[in-house]
């Protein structure tokens, strides 16, 4: 199958709430280019090398998703460009990409990463860290930044009821704050679901599904 073909199908299967970002890691500006001729407009990467180089090389109307763990001293490198960044998992790190974006003079979109895996090398806010974080007062004073979501990654097995399990739990966290509305926090967006879990993520409540070897073949 073509990743024309592999974009479409996946494409009519969404329902119309749901914004599909194209993961696009490891796979070169040509493959990408296919999608982008097939009308796909978002793209998720995970090293920011890589995406700034392919930032650099593609159409300036695509909207660069970081979706991978973010290290404060890289924000910097996406701050002119990058579109929604869905792991922050800290105030520091939110804390520099408000001075980064204040140097850049815009307003950056964030997630903040829930942990909802039963695996210690995921990252991630638990509820409580969560709860602490948008009421403390450093948060309030971060203007050049804006909470849009959450995000969250399910433990990689094959045992559905797991995944559906931990969806739900990320799903009842957002329910928890979506009424929270300050000036740099509007939630509306729940990033959650892969390649082999996305309709089970749907089911469970997502609004953005990260796919990227349904569509551009393994890595
Ligand atoms: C790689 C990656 C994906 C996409 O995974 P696929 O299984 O290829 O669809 C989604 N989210 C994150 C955070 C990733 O790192």
């Amino acid at each position: 199958m073509s990743i024309q073909s592999n974009l479409n199908n996946i494409k009519a299967s969404l329902p119309e709430h749901v914004t599909l970002v194209a993961v696009s890691k490891t796979k070169p500006v040509s493959d990408l280019m296919q999608a982008y001729e097939a009308g796909q407009r978002i793209f998720g990467e995970n090293k920011i090398q890589e995406m700034t180089e392919k930032w650099e090389q593609m159409p300036k109307d695509i909207q660069w998703h970081m979706i991978g763990h973010v290290q404060s001293n890289k924000v910097k490198f996406m701050a002119p460009y990058v579109t929604l960044i869905h792991g922050v998992d800290s105030l520091k790190l939110l804390q520099e990409i408000n001075k980064q974006a204040l140097k850049n003079n815009r307003i950056i979109d964030c997630l903040l990463q829930i942990y909802i895996a039963e695996e210690e090398s995921k990252f991630g806010l638990d509820e409580n860290e969560l709860n602490e974080l948008l009421t403390s007062p450093e948060f309030k004073e971060l203007k050049n930044i804006r909470i849009l979501g959450l995000m969250g990654m399910a433990t990689f097995t094959e045992d559905q009821n797991q995944i559906k399990k931990e969806f739900t739990q990320l799903k009842s966290i957002f329910d928890s704050i979506k009424e929270l509305k300050t000036e740099n926090c509007s939630m509306n967006t729940i990033s959650m679901g892969m390649s082999g879990d996305y309709q089970l993520a749907i089911e469970c409540g997502s609004t953005m599904v990260r796919i990227g070897s349904s569509i551009f073949g393994g890595r």
